[in-house]
């Protein structure tokens, strides 16, 4: 049994419609090993590994199915248990996640595809190797293999796991506001593998790390961290403050705690998480040992009064108070039975309680502070303390060292409300706790005192939202609602287009338009990506990682992605769903890889942004392939495009009320028409569109026929989408081997890079209705990993169409010998008839290009299929016929 392979799909994919991985396993000798061969030690086994197991309802949908399943029958096969392991794995670690789906692969006996939901992408893949490793374990000895090493045990690889897992999970703080933000319908996007997360897309992304926001001002921040300058503004504010000193040395303690009167608490000055404080001395020994523990976490020192009473934390969001919760330190409660150590143990076994801030409560520790507080209460860890005794282990009360968190939000009085918002208030902070010491919060600090030792940034949100007495406080809801008022943006409109050829320059267009009508769009390509018409990052950025890094980019406001087969089959979409979707064509191109053998296949592919698509799917109906998506998408409404006027059923949808958009002929040439409800929109003539040649490269009129359809969608203006695709160009520059035109040369050379039949048809198609006085030269190759039928159908394409054929290869041969591509389509253009005269190999490209160059003649067309772009491109400008004079530098 081992894994041959796996994906991790960050979105959408073939398999489903959210975050999944896929394995592809192979059983081996265990195909022949069902469950039920197994037998019920497996079936046992497991379950006591795993007892939610028992709970998994597989094709029974009903609690003990999964278990059922196992023994009944042949059982199942270990792929589909698999599924259920690695599933089952991540709910003990805290997810929620439930589906999977296994299935055996065609015509490969044995191997399975296995797929499951995930919730992080290391703990998913984690838990597929921890299952697989768990099932070994459990097989008789001669079945297991050596997946398992002889000292595995069962429990601690799973503890470890969780605690992989944990520290991979998000904090309680940020998961709450997360959590807000998906109930509000906010995308989120976590940024680093700590708390920083952005919160919507584009120029409407907030940002939070834990519970500071993107609008904390950082001189609050500053202040809240001043313990000595925040007590002083917040006391001249009339605010109850205790009253405080700074100090350097143990005789400048004892000096001002003779001053401020005993007791008093000794603190660091820029302390937190409770370090370094001692509470409640009472004699100048006592305040040398507060100072010098003190001392060990800062320079300076802070004495200040006691303040009788319980820890209070009062949450203020926004200039309001959402929580209130009284907090006490870790402690145990004596049985007069139990010694302390004994209790301890029992408080730990709490299952809310974990390990450091992963957990609801956190565990509590026999440590130096707990035996030291122990020692004060004349206690050991060995005592027994009376019934009802409370034993404190800590003297601060905070939840991180096992303190535990009353919500009193409904009891706490409007005084103290108004205080602890005027003293977030005066610090500056949008989010922000009030450390509060009272006897009583229900009764007002006016009559019976109380003081302010703390104000806190970056308040922990667990004590609220999961407090372990009283009620759960939304307190992440509020922060929400401050940063996205209602009504406010979030998210920007996305639009992804997919196709076998036309992406890019389609993509182009649209984002294009999308400037023109005053948008600030990003796009991704194969060329790369683009902000605002700027190219930022170079290459092919067509997979989820450019989605990202657009959806992050704060100047854009709309999106427009170029969706390619490789990153769908690779790691699926970047985006959970898009405004629009767009298909243009499924040709056969890439036929044979990565298990995509038929047309049909590949369309399931592209169909993926079809399927996803909310408000419009905008569908290339002269394509069949395209045609039959339209039973696959859950969008508002379908538009189809044809170059078709009479095609059938896109006249009945647009009799029907539908979006469509054709091509009719006028008087005056072709024009691009939009129907939706009924209405008949003339757009553009397609000769106004330089893209278009005047109207002769068909494919682009296609094109941007589909990038209008989809700026409809997006509701842009029509005098929009015309300035857009009047001023959109294809010189080499903006759009590089995309029907590049040079015509400084007697002759016209047409320059492209397709590289399929369909693509390669349509310039040949172009080169017919462009007017040539003299002859038609073509340079031609084809891709050395594809297929010999797809070669010799890129040759058919151009046959019989010109009047001679340069034959090259690409500088990579993808596996091919030197000059097998040109060999191959030349013969397969003497199969079609073309003259061997009419042929020339010469599988160099730069010699090919340069041979069909200097063949030129004036009046003649050489359309060039190029692959190396850039160098190809120069050649072409700076080539001279011989006698020429030499190029002016
Ligand atoms: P944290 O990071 O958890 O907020 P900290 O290190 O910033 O802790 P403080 O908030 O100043 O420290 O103090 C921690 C706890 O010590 C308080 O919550 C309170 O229980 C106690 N404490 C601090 N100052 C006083 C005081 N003047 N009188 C009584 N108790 C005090
Ligand atoms: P890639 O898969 O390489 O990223 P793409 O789908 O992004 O390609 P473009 O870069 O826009 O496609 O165009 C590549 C080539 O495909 C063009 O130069 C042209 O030869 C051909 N082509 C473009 N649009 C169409 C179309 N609508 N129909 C047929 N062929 C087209
Ligand atoms: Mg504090
Ligand atoms: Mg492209």
């Amino acid at each position: 049994m081992r894994i041959l392979d796996r994906s991790v799909y960050v979105g959408p994919s073939l398999y489903a419609h959210f975050p999944v991985i896929r394995l592809e396993l192979d059983l081996g000798e265990l195909e022949q090993w069902p469950t039920a061969r197994l037998g019920d030690a497996f079936v046992d086994g497991l379950v006591a590994a795993l007892p939610g197991l028992a709970e998994h309802g597989c094709s029974y949908r009903e609690p003990g199915g999964l278990i059922r399943r196992m023994r009944e029958g042949e059982g199942t096969w270990l792929g589909h248990v698999l599924e259920h392991v690695a599933i089952e794995l991540q709910n003990v670690a805290g997810e929620d996640v439930t589906f999977g789906k296994t299935r055996s692969i065609d015509g490969r006996p044995g191997v399975y595809s296995v797929v499951y939901e995930y919730a992080q992408r290391e703990e998913g893949v984690a838990a597929g190797e921890l299952a697989l490793k768990l099932l070994a374990s459990l097989l008789p000895e001669n079945l297991r293999g050596d997946l398992v090493p002889a000292d595995w045990q069962w429990e601690e690889a799973r503890d470890d796991y969780i605690r992989y897992a944990q520290r991979r999970a998000l904090g309680p703080s940020t998961a709450s506001l997360v959590r807000a933000a998906e109930e509000r319908g906010i995308p989120w996007l976590r940024l680093n593998e700590q708390s920083l997360v952005q919160l919507g897309h584009g120029k409407y992304q907030q940002r939070i790390q834990a519970t500071v926001t993107g609008r904390t001002p950082h001189i609050a921040v500053e202040l809240a961290s001043d313990k000595e300058e925040t007590n002083r503004i917040l006391g001249s504010l009339g605010l109850p403050v205790p009253k405080q000193e700074l100090v350097q040395t143990e005789a400048g303690a004892i000096r001002a705690a003779r001053r401020l009167g005993y007791p008093v608490v000794t603190k660091p000055y820029n302390g937190n998480h409770g370090r370094g404080i001692s509470i409640g001395l009472r004699s100048d020994d006592e305040v040398v040992a507060g100072f010098a523990a003190a001392k060990e976490h800062s320079r300076s020192v802070i004495v200040e009064t006691y303040l009788e009473g319980d820890d209070h934390r009062l949450l203020v969001v926004n200039g309001e108070l959402v929580a209130a919760t009284r907090r006490t330190p870790g402690h145990v409660v004596g049985d007069g039975r139990r010694t302390v150590r004994e209790l301890i143990d029992l408080v730990n076994q709490d299952p809310r309680r974990g390990v450091g801030h992963e957990k609801v409560l956190t565990r509590l520790v026999l440590d130096a502070q707990a035996e030291m507080m122990l020692e004060r209460a004349g206690l050991t860890a060995d005592s027994v303390p009376a019934a009802d005794q409370v034993v404190y282990l800590r003297s601060t009360a905070n939840l991180s060292t096992g303190g535990t968190a009353t919500d009193v939000t409904d009891i706490i009085h409007p005084d103290n409300r108004d205080m602890a918002v005027r003293a977030i208030r005066a610090i500056g902070l949008d989010v922000g706790g009030v450390d509060f010491l009272t006897t009583n919060i229900a009764e007002s600090y006016r009559a019976i005192g109380g003081g302010i030792c703390e104000v806190n940034a970056a308040p922990g949100f667990r004590m609220h939202v999961a407090p372990s007495e009283g009620t759960p406080r939304d307190v992440a809801g509020p922060v929400i609602d401050m940063l996205f008022p209602p009504g406010a943006p979030a998210r920007v409109p996305i639009a992804a287009v997919t196709g076998t050829n036309g992406k890019t320059t389609t993509a182009r267009m649209l984002a294009h338009i999308t400037k023109m009508a005053g948008y600030t769009p990003g796009l991704t390509t194969t060329d790369g990506v683009y902000i605002d018409g700027q190219r930022t990052v170079e290459g092919d950025m067509t997979g989820p990682v450019s989605a990202r890094m657009v959806l992050s980019d704060p100047m854009i406001d709309i999106a427009v992605l170029e969706t390619a087969r490789g990153g769908l089959l690779r790691a699926g979409m970047g985006v959970r769903k898009v405004e629009v979707g767009a298909v243009l064509n499924v040709q056969s191109d890439h036929l044979g890889l990565k298990g995509i053998d038929t047309l049909e296949q590949l369309a399931e592919v592209k169909r993926i942004v079809v399927e996803i698509a909310t408000d419009c799917a905008v569908l290339n109906a002269d394509d069949p392939q395209v045609l039959k998506m339209s039973g696959y998408t859950e969008a508002k409404c379908i538009c189809y495009v044809t170059m078709n006027p009479q095609h059938g059923l896109v006249r009945e949808h647009i009799r029907a009320g539908g979006r469509a958009c054709a091509l009719e002929a006028g008087v005056n040439g072709q024009m691009i028409t939009l129907y939706d409800k009924g209405s008949h929109i003339p757009l553009l003539w397609t000769h106004l569109i330089p893209a278009t040649l005047e109207g002769r490269a068909l494919h682009n009129v296609q094109n941007a026929m589909v990038a209008a359809s989809m700026a409809y969608a997006l509701g842009i203006k029509l005098d929009a989408i015309r300035t857009g695709l009047r001023t959109f160009d294809t010189t080499f520059f903006q759009a590089p081997g995309r029907m590049n035109v040079f015509n400084e040369h007697p002759f016209k050379v047409l320059f492209d890079y397709g590289h399929n039949a369909h693509a390669v048809g349509a310039m040949a198609d172009l080169a017919q209705r462009l007017d040539v006085a003299g002859r038609r030269i073509v340079v031609l190759a084809g891709p050395g990993d594809r297929r010999d039928e797809d070669l010799v159908a890129i040759a058919d394409a151009v046959a019989g169409r010109f009047d001679h054929y340069i034959c090259r290869r690409d500088d990579s041969l993808r596996g091919r010998d030197g000059d097998e591509v040109p060999r191959i389509q030349a013969a397969a253009l003497q199969a079609k008839g073309v003259p061997e005269s009419a042929i020339t190999i010469i599988p160099d490209e730069q010699e090919a290009i340069d041979a069909a160059l200097r063949m030129g003649r004036p009046g003649d067309l050489v359309l060039i299929f190029a692959d190396a772009l850039t160098r190809s491109w120069k050649q072409v400008i700076r080539f001279r016929p011989e006698g020429a004079a030499a190029p002016v530098a």
